[in-house]
């Protein structure tokens, strides 16, 4: 059976319990803010159902999306993505503790003592940085070896 009802501009499959006509209404569901929610409700039956819900009982199930095989190629591609993040990375931690070594050079209003603690915050942070660019490097070539 066919049918040109709609809900909300999606055409309505027949009642899944009974086979009969469906109609659309806001009768039966609100959505959190109390607002009706658009639903289906059968003619012959009075089975109803949330919209969201009606179509999806009759139709088969729907075929897993298959996504392109990604190659070698794309791997040690996205991973340079991932190195050139971590080498920005490694370039603004660097340009933090060159600022933070001026400061104490210009001798800044903070206590020198804070000045201090601010350069040793950005030498491990610039540390940590190049560890990690550095397993990135690591990475990129193994991808980069394989796609050859
Ligand atoms: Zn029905």
């Amino acid at each position: 059976m066919t049918t040109n009802q709609t809900i909300d501009g999606v055409p309505l499959l027949p009642c899944p319990f009974c086979g009969g006509e469906p109609y659309g209404t806001h009768d039966h569901y609100v959505y959190d803010d109390l607002s009706p929610m658009p639903c289906v409700e059968c003619q012959s039956c009075s089975a109803h159902l949330k919209a969201e819900d009606w179509n999806r009982r009759v139709q088969p199930a729907p075929v897993a999306v298959v996504l392109p095989e990604r190659s070698n190629q794309d791997y040690a591609i996205e991973h340079a993505e991932y190195m050139a993040l971590s080498a920005d990375d490694v370039l603004a931690k660097f340009q933090a503790y060159g600022l933070a070594l001026l400061a104490v050079d210009e001798g800044g209003d903070d206590g020198e003592g804070e000045l201090l603690e601010n350069i040793d915050s950005a030498r491990s942070n610039l540390q940590e940085s190049l560890v990690e660019l550095r397993s990135m490097v690591y990475e990129f070539r193994k991808r980069s070896a394989k796609s050859r």
